[in-house]
């Protein structure tokens, strides 16, 4: 009897056992899977929060003062790179003269930071850091054969979301402008360098004229460059000059502090801006000016674009109401060349429009095809 109660009192104590050690299973189990879950929230949480976050945090100047915005722009998580929508302005065959479009376009206070000359290994690292931290969009106007020496750096333009245009594959006036032909084949050659450098099937095709292409008895190129002005738009491409300029490839050498002022000089009293500098390799000042630029132009209350951002609508219809107004006098905002200085002749504001987008038109108004600068 004693055996079986004894034989019963172990078979008790080994089911306990099994329980016991079951239960702790169950227990470890349970722990791993919520050390699991705690784990898995924590990843998802902190996935979240990195992918909300602004670009850059903002810090104006050295002097400890600080903004946490600086406008509207930089409220805006990073967004896919822009794309040209054509639609929006008037076809090259129709006009293809893009500063006179953008005077023409129903907007306000719109500025079009642009560089020429690059890519470069020392400046355009600089610049896109300068861009990056203010959360500015530009546009680098690229030498073709430079986009081919410098590949990585003319990648990273394009992949922080700047447009890549057409400056020519060489830059070397005296090849460039012997005739239309060689003109266009330059203009090609370095169409295909962006189009290899960005994927793009068909990046935008925008050119500007080594020189600036404006019309002028002083440039003995520009016969030339005025019947190019033709074979680009024959071919689909808009040119862009500049309306403003921080006077980097003017006179003497200046330091950023001057580069400034002569941005300041330049841009008075004009409501939408497209700026000349220089992304080229001893343009050092322009690197340490731009920041303090940008800040200014911001301040006046400007907003950065790439040049395939402009909000464009007809002025013909508005202006018609503004009893023919005349605003020919516009083209006398221009300079002669990248190497004259700045004529801030008073530019008069756009009229206000208020009319509705017309995509197709904009042409009566007497700015069909190439305009002609006195
Ligand atoms: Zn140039």
């Amino acid at each position: 009897m004693a055996t079986m109660n004894e034989f019963e009192r172990r078979r008790r104590e080994r089911r306990m056992r099994e329980r016991r050690r079951k239960k702790r299973i169950r227990a470890a189990i349970i722990l791993i899977a919520f050390v699991c879950a705690v784990i898995l929230i924590v990843i998802l949480v902190m996935s979240r929060c990195s992918s909300n976050k602004p670009a850059e945090p903002v810090q104006l100047g050295g002097d400890g003062t600080s903004e946490t915005t600086l406008s509207p722009q930089n409220e805006e998580t990073p967004t896919p790179v822009p794309t040209a929508n054509p639609m929006t302005i008037p076809p090259a065959s129709e006009n293809n003269d893009l500063m006179d479009i953008i005077e023409d376009a129903d907007q306000e206070k719109r500025c079009y930071l642009t560089f020429d000359d690059g890519p470069t290994e020392n400046i355009t690292p600089q610049i896109l850091d300068t861009l990056r931290r203010y959360n500015v969009k530009a546009t680098f106007f690229e030498i073709g054969s430079l986009i081919q020496t410098n590949p990585s750096m003319a990648r990273r333009v394009y992949e922080e979301g700047h447009l890549i245009a057409n400056h020519s594959d060489g830059h070397n006036y005296a090849k460039l402008y012997v005739s239309t032909d060689t003109f266009m084949n330059e203009v090609n050659e370095c169409y295909e360098a962006i189009k290899d450098i960005t994927g793009e099937a068909e990046p935008f095709k925008l050119v500007r004229f080594p020189g600036g292409g404006f019309n002028s008895s002083a440039d003995s190129y520009s016969p030339v460059k005025q019947e190019c002005k033709d074979a680009l738009a024959e071919y689909g491409f808009y040119y862009c000059d500049w309306n403003a300029l921080n006077g980097d490839a003017e006179g003497r050498t200046k330091d950023a502090d001057e580069l400034l002022d002569y941005l300041i000089e330049s841009a008075e009293g004009q409501d939408n801006l497209v700026v000349l500098m220089h992304d080229a390799a001893a343009k050092q000042a322009t690197a340490d000016a731009l920041g303090s630029i940008i800040e200014y132009l911001r301040g006046e209350g400007y907003t950065f674009h790439r040049l395939d951002d402009i909000e464009y609508r007809s002025s013909s219809d508005s202006s018609s109401l503004d009893s023919g107004d005349t605003d020919t006098d516009e083209n006398s905002d221009y300079d002669t060349d990248e190497n004259s200085n700045s004529d801030d002749e008073d530019s008069t504001p756009a009229p206000q429009r208020t009319t509705a987008p017309a995509p197709s038109s904009g042409s009566s108004g007497g700015n069909t095809g190439p305009i002609i600068i006195q």
